[in-house]
């Protein structure tokens, strides 16, 4: 886990939170009218008959009434006004008939009636978030509200990103015979990168044992993380497993997944190494389901289930038994009836199967083939994203 440091609120966006977070101040800190009204005594309320009060002054917000309220009288009073000590109820003004400086009431009124009590959003020198808490809009709010300026997070983790294979060139470059642009790596940028992470782009390996193997060494000084994609599938070229387990620890290779199968997960020192497939719809399904979570988790955070849902498949899927599968679907119909349909030809290299899909299809690694209308459960990525 890296170290934590002291960030002001608003530059501590999309960064988890290091250690528990107190209110320093109940919010609200006063008791609050929650509508436009009359503040009074319900018991003044109950008694007078008619419940007639003389209305002596206002409260609104950030003009506090200053004085005292004599008995049988009230005060008019607005949305997030202070009450003042004693009156314990508001009346909706819409609820009350007033004439010169006589109101007349004409509800039932009960203590506490349309007051937010003191704390009612959270007590002072009470938690609001708790470490692995990730700062978004909310939490930044809550913040704010609380006069919160400062906050302790984690300090950024440092991921390295490579792609490796001799056929890789750069997008821009002149595509010789054999050659194709890297995606990979591209990808990697637009799905690791958070302000949690500091993403460094190290480029694209060859296919060459030495040279992959003095920059992993290379990088596990230097970072938290090390990702790379390609090169670690059981072909010749494929060195990237062989010099992990070489200088540093391969712990897991190879998952029961499609696509996504030759995966590797490491240690190079005291980084965590990922090794990604190199196909690149691949790369995307476990980006998605297992980077992502995994780096999450080195920030400090804590990874959140990903959004399962159940839908109808328009369509047949041909699956055997064995692995577990993520095709790429579209989703549509509304909560009553979604159906879900296979977005083109699935193939690992068809990057063009996600550009029109808004989900996931999982099906269950023991699933014969499905036929049209079969019940099957679906990843939105607008969730995953
Ligand atoms: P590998 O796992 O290295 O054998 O790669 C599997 C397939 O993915 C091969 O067809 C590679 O050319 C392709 N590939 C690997 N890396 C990338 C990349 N960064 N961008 C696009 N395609 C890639
Ligand atoms: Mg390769």
């Amino acid at each position: 886990m890296p170290d934590a440091e002291t960030l002001p609120c608003d530059r501590a966006i999309g960064r988890v939170v290091a250690a528990e977070v107190t209110a320093p101040i109940s919010l609200p800190p006063f008791r609050a009218s929650a509508m436009d009204g009359y503040a009074l005594r319900s018991a003044d309320a109950a008694r007078i008959n008619p419940r007639r009060l003389r209305v002596v002054g206002a409260s609104s917000a950030g003009h506090p009434f200053p004085g005292e309220i004599p008995a049988d009288a009230c005060i008019r009073i607005f949305t997030g006004a202070a009450v003042p000590d004693g009156l314990d109820a508001v009346v909706l003004q819409e609820d009350c008939t007033r004439e010169g400086d006589v109101v007349s009431i004409g509800v039932a009124v009960q203590p506490g009636d349309n007051i937010r009590p003191i704390g009612h959003d959270v007590l002072q020198n009470t938690p609001l978030f708790g470490p692995g808490t990730c700062i978004g809009p909310f939490e930044q709010a809550w913040l704010a509200a609380c006069g919160v300026t400062e906050v302790r997070v984690w300090r950024r983790a440092r991921v390295a990103i490579f792609s490796t294979g001799d056929e890789l060139i750069e997008p821009g470059g002149a595509i010789g015979p054999g050659q194709i642009f890297d995606a990979n790596r591209h990808a990697l940028h637009a799905l690791l990168g958070s302000p949690a992470i500091d993403l460094v782009d190290l480029g694209i390996l060859p296919d060459r044992l030495a040279d992959i193997e003095s920059a992993l060494a290379t990088a596990a000084r230097d970072y938290d993380a090390v990702v790379t994609t390609g090169g670690v599938s059981v072909g010749d070229a494929d060195h990237v497993r062989e010099v992990v387990d070489r200088i540093g620890q391969v712990r897991l290779w190879r998952l029961n997944l499609k696509p996504g199968k030759p995966l590797a997960y490491g240690r190079l020192g005291r980084a965590i190494f990922l090794g990604l497939p190199g196909n690149p719809v691949s790369t995307l399904v476990t980006t998605l389901l297992l980077a992502r979570p995994a780096l999450t988790k080195l920030c400090g955070g804590v990874p959140d289930s990903p959004l399962a849902l159940p839908a109808r498949l328009h369509g047949d899927i041909r699956h055997r038994p064995g692995r577990e599968e993520y095709q790429r679907g579209n989703l549509t119909g509304g909560v009553e009836d979604p159906v879900v349909s296979v977005v083109g030809d699935q193939s690992s290299n068809r990057i063009g199967s996600f550009v029109l899909a808004n989900c996931l299809i999982r099906i269950p690694k023991d699933t014969h083939d499905l036929t049209d209308g079969s019940r099957v459960t679906v990843l939105p990525f607008n969730a995953l994203l």
